[in-house]
C-alpha cells in the first residue's frame, strides 16, 4: 500500500467512509467515485429502478475510469487496490447508485477472491502454481476485454448461508467440469461476460461435502447455460438478479478460479470477504442523511426553497441520524482496518457488529430521514423512497443476513471452538 497521506484534506469532499487519512491511491480512487457518482450514476439511478433495468451506461463508466480491474494486481495491469481501499470506494459509489455499487461488488470479488485475498489463504505449492497460472486468465479478461464477472452463489438452499453443500454440482471429464444444477438471485444476469458460481465436486457418491465446493467461471455464451425467472422487486432493482440453469454445462479446466478445496478454507480464513456487502449500504445510508440536510435546509435542487430546520423535532432527528451514521462508520472503518486473515476471536465479533450496524442501520437511517421530511420527501422523483427500498435489502443477503449475524454473533461469543454442552 502506499505510503499515507498526513491528513484528508487533498479531498474536497467528505466521503461516506468518513474523513480519516488516505494514501494518494485512495485519495485519487475516492475523488473519481465522487465524480462518477455525482455526475454521472445519481442522475440516471432512478430510471434503473423504475425500469428494473441493468446500468450498462455506467458500468461503460466504471469500465472507462479502470474501476472494473480495480482489484486486480499492478503486476497484471490493474489499479491494485488492497480490500480496505475497494471497501473506502465501493462506498462512494452505494451513495450515488446502490444497484450499480451491490453489482460492482460481486465484479470486484471476483477479482479480489482469486487476487488478494488468495494470497491469504493456505495452499500447497502446487496448489499456489496452480491458482497463480489459472488467475491470469481472469485478470487478462478484465483488463484487456473489460470483462464483467457475476457471483451467482444463492440457490434459496442452506448452501449460500453456508450450512450446507451447494446443490449445484461439478463432475470431472476430460479436459474439465461438467456443471449441472440452478441458482437464484443472480445480480449481473444477462449483463455478465462470466458467472463464478459455487458448486459441489460430484465425486460420484451420495455424499456432497462441503469441503468439496468448486469456484467456477461459466462464460456467458456456454452450451446450456440459461437466464429464467422474473425480476420485478421491492428495491434494488438495477441489479437484475433473475435465476440461472445449467445443463451439462461444460467448462473447460481453465475456469477454475480456485484450485479444488480452496474456496472453503478460504471461507474459514477470510471472514471479512462476507463484509464486502457491507460498503453499498454505508454509501446508501450516508445519501439518507445528505438528502435530510439538505431538504429541511430548503436546498434539495428543483424543490421550492422551504426551510423546515426550525423546528426542535427536525434537529433532534438529524442529531438521531448523524449519531447512527458516525457510529456505523465508526465500527466499518475499524472493520475495514483490521480485515487479515485468522482475524482474533474479538476482530471476529467485531466485524459481525459492523456487518449488523451497517445493514440494519441504513435502513434505519433512510426510514427517519423519511419520517423526518415528511410526505413531499417520499415522491418518486426525490431519491428517499428509492434508498429506503434499497436499504431494505442488505439484511436480507446470504450468508451474513442480519439474522445469522446474531446467531453467530450470539453462538461465538459463549463457546469457544469445539466446546459443546452435555
Ligand atoms: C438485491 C439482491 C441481490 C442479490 N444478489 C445476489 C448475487 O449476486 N449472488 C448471490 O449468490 N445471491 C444474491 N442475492 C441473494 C441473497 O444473498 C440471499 O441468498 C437471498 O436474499 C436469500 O433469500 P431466500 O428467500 O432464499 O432466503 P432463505 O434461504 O429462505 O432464508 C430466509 C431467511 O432465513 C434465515 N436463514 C437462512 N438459512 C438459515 C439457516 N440455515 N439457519 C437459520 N436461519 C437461516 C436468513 O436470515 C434468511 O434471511 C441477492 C439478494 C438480493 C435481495
Amino acid at each position: 500500500m502506499n505510503a499515507p497521506m498526513p491528513n484528508a484534506s487533498a479531498l474536497d469532499f467528505i466521503p461516506a467512509v468518513g474523513d480519516m487519512v488516505f494514501t494518494p491511491l485512495q485519495c485519487e480512487l475516492l475523488t473519481t467515485a465522487h465524480r462518477l457518482g455525482r455526475e454521472k450514476f445519481a442522475p440516471r439511478a432512478a430510471q434503473w429502478d423504475r425500469e428494473a433495468s441493468f446500468p450498462f451506461a455506467n458500468y461503460d463508466d466504471l469500465r472507462n475510469a479502470g474501476f472494473l480491474k480495480l482489484c486486480v494486481p499492478t503486476a497484471h495491469g490493474g489499479l491494485g487496490a488492497d480490500y480496505a481501499t475497494y471497501m473506502m470506494v465501493a462506498a462512494e459509489i452505494g451513495r450515488f447508485c446502490g444497484a450499480t455499487a451491490l453489482t460492482w461488488n460481486m465484479h470486484i470479488c471476483s477479482t479480489m477472491w482469486t487476487g488478494v485475498l488468495a494470497d491469504g489463504i493456505p495452499m500447497t505449492d502446487g496448489q499456489r502454481t496452480e491458482h497463480l497460472a489459472r488467475r491470469e486468465l481472469h485478470f487478462r479478461r478484465v483488463v484487456n476485454d473489460g470483462a464483467i464477472y457475476a457471483q451467482p452463489f444463492s440457490e434459496g438452499s442452506a448452501a449460500a448461508a453456508g450450512r450446507a453443500p451447494f446443490g449445484t454440482t461439478a463432475k470431472k471429464v476430460e479436459g474439465g467440469w461438467r456443471v449441472n444444477g440452478r441458482k437464484i438471485f443472480a445480480s449481473l444476469s444477462g449483463a455478465a461476460d462470466y458467472y463464478g458460481i459455487l458448486c459441489t465436486e460430484d465425486k460420484g457418491d451420495d455424499h456432497p461435502d462441503a469441503r468439496d465446493t468448486l469456484y467456477l467461471s461459466v462464460p456467458a455464451t456456454s452450451a446450456g447455460f440459461s437466464i429464467s425467472g422474473e425480476w420485478d422487486p421491492l428495491g434494488m432493482r438495477g441489479t437484475v438478479s433473475r435465476n440461472l440453469a445449467f445443463k451439462d454445462v461444460f467448462v473447460s479446466d481453465a475456469e477454475q478460479l480456485m484450485p479444488r478445496g480452496i474456496y472453503f478454507k478460504g471461507a474459514q480464513t477470510w471472514p471479512a470477504m462476507f463484509f464486502t456487502l457491507a460498503p453499498t449500504y454505508l454509501g446508501l445510508a450516508t445519501a439518507a442523511y445528505d438528502f435530510t440536510v439538505k431538504y429541511l435546509r430548503g436546498e434539495v435542487e428543483g424543490e421550492p426553497p422551504v426551510k423546515r430546520r426550525q423546528y426542535p423535532t427536525k434537529q433532534i432527528a438529524v442529531a438521531q441520524l448523524r449519531i447512527q451514521l458516525e457510529g456505523m462508520k465508526s465500527l466499518f472503518a475499524r472493520a475495514i482496518a483490521e480485515a487479515r486473515p485468522n482475524p482474533s476471536k474479538d476482530e471476529k465479533l467485531r466485524l459481525y457488529a459492523a456487518h449488523y450496524s451497517v445493514m440494519e442501520g441504513a435502513n434505519d437511517i433512510a426510514r427517519l430521514a423519511i419520517r423526518t421530511c415528511g410526505g413531499q420527501s417520499m415522491m418518486k422523483h426525490l431519491p428517499l423512497e428509492r434508498l429506503y427500498r434499497d436499504s431494505r435489502c442488505g439484511a436480507l443477503m446470504l450468508p451474513w443476513t442480519a439474522e445469522l449475524i446474531l446467531d453467530r454473533m450470539g453462538r461465538e461469543t459463549l463457546y469457544e471452538a469445539g466446546e459443546r454442552d452435555e
